[in-house]
């Protein structure tokens, strides 16, 4: 399988879960890939058991100046970015009543202002080339809503209509840009919750277990790949049944 053989791919929150299943996948298929975290070390650890020319970098994808300098780095060092991954994404749950400032501040600059801060960095190159995918992580908790998680469903939310935008934009100059959203999946992210809420929320999931990185990861290569050259602006509900929506 060498469908993204010599691609240079971006996927941030590599470091463990769903960004690092990803990353596995996207090299497995043949992509170089540059790993992304807050923790150097987590990066590049996860890049070490890829395969092809992987990389770990340090980059906190809130900050905006720390992004274009990372598109600017992987350019110098794997070469022009095929394929951007936007993953990162943090929870601050509480009520609504409860929540702090900093709670939702940090949410959204992670969740929603980091996928704008670098599409914003690799959109011109990818233009230019007439070519790319870009591919956000989002959450049913943006299409259905959750109690306790007001912040990180407004900036899931708001990744849809920002990844709708930015496909409408860019789709005239080959770019296209789509949405995964994960339901419940097996991760640091859901960890917390102990095992009798955990099986209490397989069994409302018509598939009938949680989902596991590699369920996303295979969903993500689809996306990035040949076999899907005519979708844009898309949502894909990657969740085992859990929402259907008519
Ligand atoms: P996770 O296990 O908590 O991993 C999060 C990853 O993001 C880590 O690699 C973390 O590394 C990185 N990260 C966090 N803040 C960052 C920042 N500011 N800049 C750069 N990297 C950052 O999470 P996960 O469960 O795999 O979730 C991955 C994505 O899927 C998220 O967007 C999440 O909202 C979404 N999702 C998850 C589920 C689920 O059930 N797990 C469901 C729906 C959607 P560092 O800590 O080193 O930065």
């Amino acid at each position: 399988m060498a469908e993204l053989k010599q691609q240079v791919a971006i996927v941030t929150g590599a470091s463990r879960g769903i960004g690092l299943a990803i990353a596995t996948e996207l090299s497995r298929a043949g992509a170089h890939v540059a790993c992304v975290a807050r923790g150097l070390e987590g990066a590049v650890a996860a890049a070490a058991g890829l395969r092809g020319e992987a990389r770990g970098y340090a980059c906190d994808v809130a900050d905006s100046s720390a992004c274009t300098e990372l598109v600017k780095r992987v350019e110098e060092e794997l070469g022009p970015i095929d394929i951007l991954v936007n993953n990162a994404g943090v929870t601050r749950d509480n009520v609504l009543v409860r929540l702090k400032d900093e709670d939702w501040t940090t949410v959204l600059d992670t969740n929603l202002r980091g996928a704008f801060n670098l599409t914003r960095a690799v959109a011109r190159g990818m233009m230019k080339r007439r070519s790319g995918r870009i591919i956000n992580i989002a959450s049913v908790v943006g299409l259905t809503g959750n109690r306790g998680q007001t912040n990180y469903a407004a900036s899931k939310a708001g990744l849809v209509g920002f990844s709708k935008s930015a496909a409408l934009e860019l789709a005239s100059r080959g770019v296209l840009v789509n949405v995964v959203a994960p339901g419940f999946i097996d991760t640091d992210m859901t960890a917390e919750l102990g095992e009798d809420t955990r099986s209490e929320l397989a069994d409302q999931i018509p598939l009938g277990r949680i989902g596991s990185p590699g369920d996303i990861a295979g969903v993500v290569r689809f996306l990035a790949g040949p076999d899907s050259t005519y979708m844009t602006g898309q949502v894909l509900v990657v969740d085992g049944g859990m929402v259907m929506h008519g």
